[in-house]
């Protein structure tokens, strides 16, 4: 079986800091967006992708773009889009961590934010943040006692 993963299209690690936004397809402008919750029927039986609606969004295209078919479904965090041709969970997550290489903070220039980042995109678990927290603590700690002396000798004066 092949199991080599296709991307979804051409637009997949594409992203936009806006708005205003344009299609991904033509680069027509957008004249607005919209969540997918909004769409949601309160009578609606609950899906699985409901849980990450607010990330889900629809541009507003130009007629020529819907005729065309060109994709208005994006995944939205914060001012960040990127295309969504699948509305999958899997597709959400691989968009969010697409926007997230591009436009999050530096993981190694500032780990704490990178760790806020990846929570709020659905990345991690607030259980692996607060994992990864307590870690970073552990590490300041530790190269505090390390690179300051000052605090080793008032460690072996306290022993
Ligand atoms: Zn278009």
């Amino acid at each position: 079986m092949d199991t080599k993963i296709v991307p979804q299209n051409e637009n997949e690690n594409k992203t936009q800091l806006g708005p205003p936004y344009v299609c991904f397809t033509c680069g027509a402008p957008s004249t607005g967006i919209r969540c997918y919750l909004e769409f949601l029927s309160p009578r609606a039986i609950p899906k699985p992708l409901d849980t990450w609606g607010e990330y889900i969004w629809y541009l507003w295209l130009p007629q020529s773009c819907r005729e065309a078919g060109h994709s208005a479904r994006v995944v939205r965090l914060n001012d960040a889009i990127a295309p969504l041709a699948q509305a999958t969970i899997e597709r959400v997550q691989a968009a969010l961590a697409v926007i997230a290489a591009a436009h999050g903070p530096n993981p190694k220039a500032d780990p704490a934010a990178s760790i806020v980042w990846q929570l709020v995109a659905g990345t991690i678990t607030p259980a692996d943040a607060i994992a990864r927290i307590g870690a970073l603590c552990h590490q300041a700690v530790v190269g505090a006692l390390e690179t300051e002396p000052v605090l080793l000798h008032w460690q072996e004066a306290a022993q």
